[in-house]
Parts: structure tokens; C-alpha cells; sequence
């Protein structure tokens, strides 16, 4: 799979000509991001059986957070149909949209949003994407499992979400940065019914964590050559799986460290292509036969 499409900027947006409908994805780095191929392939494909989606093509724009309220209206203005946000948007985002799903507004955040007339309505495929992509990958399912959620931001609160309403059996969620951590507790806690919610510093993991859960990492610390490891896995006893929801590079620390303690381990790549496929399936009201978008990502 490659991520050779060009990277836009909002400036971009003052010369906009392209003529077909319009996708993109907005994101803070954007480099690492293969959604563009993914997409694109997937569209090519959808084509040669319907004739309309040949004029469809998918961007991806790097946006400073501090930029995106602006550049989300930008970019309805200038006709686009559809965007996926990844980092660190999903949270920002949930403020600026005219419409939320409703599955989305309990998660507080948002990675794909639709245009509709009045301003963009909001979704989050993230859930959806982990559930499959775990089940892909590691043959792992959050029903009745122990899970350990690494992170606090938009990735990681469709993460915990999923997780509570598959009814795992435990959830333990740590974060450098304690108040985004609380935050994301206080906002889990109603939805949490009668399974045990916990929060921790990755620092000291404690006694108590769980041996065979499922380690899911939802931050980012591993996108950039030098990233510290989200948590010493030596530090809990043996987990079931670890999944690390990023996919580019491929291995991060996090999976080496999985891989010479061996666990069973994957990146985010099943994860990124079923959010994808769910999100094409909003945008095009076609279903989207994920099998064959893979395929023709791969060549
Ligand atoms: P956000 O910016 O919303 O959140 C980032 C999270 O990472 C926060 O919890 C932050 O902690 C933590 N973090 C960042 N740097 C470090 C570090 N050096 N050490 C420890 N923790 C760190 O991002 P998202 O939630 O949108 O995305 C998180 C990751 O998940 C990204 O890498 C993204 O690419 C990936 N992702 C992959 C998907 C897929 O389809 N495979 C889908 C969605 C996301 P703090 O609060 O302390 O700042």
C-alpha cells in the first residue's frame, strides 16, 4: 500500500477546481496517514460496476487543530461531501458539526462526518473498526474480555465506548495526562453499567490489573521514530493480545515488545480498513465489500 498522494493544506482550498465529489481526510501529522490509497482504490473499484463513483476521489489535508473550525466550514463551502478526522480532531470536531449521530454523541467524538445542507453531520466508525479489526487480526472479541486501554483521546473514548457496549469484562484505561484520563472516566462512568471501570498511570501500573486481558493501544505515542512506549508490558502479567491501533509503521515499539515477549500481536491496519468501509458505506449509501478494497489497496 503506498501513501504517495500529495499532502493539501486549507490554503489550498482558495483555488479548489477539482470537479468531481470530493473527500478528504484532516489530520495533524497527515503523512502517516494511508486512507487516501485505501479509499481510492476501494472507489476505483465501486466504478467499474457504477459508472458514478469514477468522479469521486479522496484528499487528505494537514490542518493544525488550531486551524479546523475554520477549515471545516472552508471546506463545506467548497462542496466537499464527506471527511474523515483523525488526529487530534476526533474530540475538537464534536463542537463544530451542525448534527451528531446518536451513536456518536455518547462517544464525544467524531472521525467521519457527512455534508448535509445546514453544516456536517457527525459519526464515529472507530467502534466498528476495532471490533472487526481485533476479531481480523487476533481472532480476539471484547465480549467478556478484560481489556486494557491505552490513551484518552478521540481513538481511545470510541474504544472504551465499543468496549462497554459489547459488555467486556473489565476495563482498565491509563493516560499520560491525568485529567484527560478523569475527564474521559466521568464521561465512560454512566455507560459503564455493571462492568468495573478503572484508570491508571502508565507509570505505575497496578497490583491489581488483570493476567490474559486484551492490550489495546489508542495513543499515538509510536507514530515518530523515538516514541516512548505507551506501557512496559513487562510490568503486567501475561496479556491475551496486544493490538496497537497504528498501522504506519507497521511495528511499533509496542509490538516489539510483544513480539519478544510472545504475545499474540497486530497493528491497526484491519482496524483502518472497516472504519474506512463503514464511512464509504455513509458517504455512497453503497455497501462496501471490504475483502476487495484491501485487495486493490495492496497492489
Ligand atoms: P488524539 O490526539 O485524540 O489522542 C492522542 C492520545 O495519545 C492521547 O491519549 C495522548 O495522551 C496520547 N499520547 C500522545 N503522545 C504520547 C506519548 N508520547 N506518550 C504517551 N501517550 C501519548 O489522537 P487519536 O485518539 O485520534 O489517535 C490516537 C492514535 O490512534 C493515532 O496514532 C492514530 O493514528 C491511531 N488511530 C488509528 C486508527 C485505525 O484505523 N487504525 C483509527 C483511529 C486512530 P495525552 O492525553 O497525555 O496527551
Amino acid at each position: 500500500m503506498s501513501s504517495t498522494d500529495p499532502v493539501c493544506t486549507p490554503a489550498d482550498l482558495a483555488c479548489w477546481t477539482f470537479p468531481g465529489t470530493a473527500l478528504a481526510v484532516l489530520g495533524h501529522p497527515i503523512g502517516h496517514s494511508l486512507s487516501p490509497a485505501m479509499h481510492n482504490a476501494a472507489l476505483a473499484a465501486m466504478a467499474r460496476n457504477q459508472e458514478r463513483f469514477a468522479s469521486w476521489r479522496y484528499f487528505r489535508f494537514d490542518v493544525p487543530p488550531e486551524e479546523l473550525p475554520a477549515a471545516l466550514d472552508l471546506f463545506h463551502q467548497r462542496g466537499f461531501h464527506g471527511l474523515n478526522l483523525t488526529v487530534p480532531h476526533k474530540v475538537i470536531a464534536f463542537d463544530h458539526v451542525a448534527g451528531i449521530d446518536p451513536a456518536a454523541r455518547s462517544i464525544g467524538a467524531v472521525n467521519t462526518l457527512l455534508r448535509t445542507e445546514n453544516g456536517w453531520r457527525g459519526f464515529n466508525t472507530d467502534g466498528h473498526g476495532l471490533a472487526n479489526g481485533l476479531a481480523e487480526s487476533l481472532g480476539a472479541s471484547l465480549e467478556s474480555a478484560d481489556v486494557i486501554l491505552l490513551g484518552a483521546g478521540g481513538a481511545a473514548r470510541a474504544a472504551a465506548m465499543e468496549c462497554l457496549q459489547r459488555h467486556c469484562a473489565s476495563l482498565w484505561i491509563a493516560n499520560r495526562t491525568a485529567a484527560r484520563l478523569d475527564n474521559l472516566l466521568a464521561v465512560l462512568l454512566p455507560a459503564a453499567g455493571n462492568v468495573p471501570l478503572h484508570g491508571f498511570d502508565p507509570q505505575s501500573p497496578p497490583a491489581g490489573l488483570p493476567g490474559g486481558a486484551l492490550v489495546i493501544n489508542a495513543t499515538s505515542a509510536g507514530l515518530h521514530a523515538g516514541d516512548p512506549l505507551p506501557l512496559d508490558l513487562t510490568r503486567l502479567p501475561r496479556p491475551a493480545g496486544v493490538y496497537d491501533m497504528i498501522y504506519n509503521p507497521p511495528a511499533t515499539p509496542l509490538l516489539h515488545q510483544a513480539a519478544l515477549l510472545g504475545v499474540p500481536h497486530a497493528n491497526g491496519l484491519s482496524m483502518l480498513v472497516h472504519q474506512g468501509a463503514r464511512a464509504l458505506e455513509i458517504w455512497t449509501g453503497a455497501r462496501v465489500p471490504v475483502a476487495d478494497m484491501m485487495q486493490a489497496a495492496m497492489v
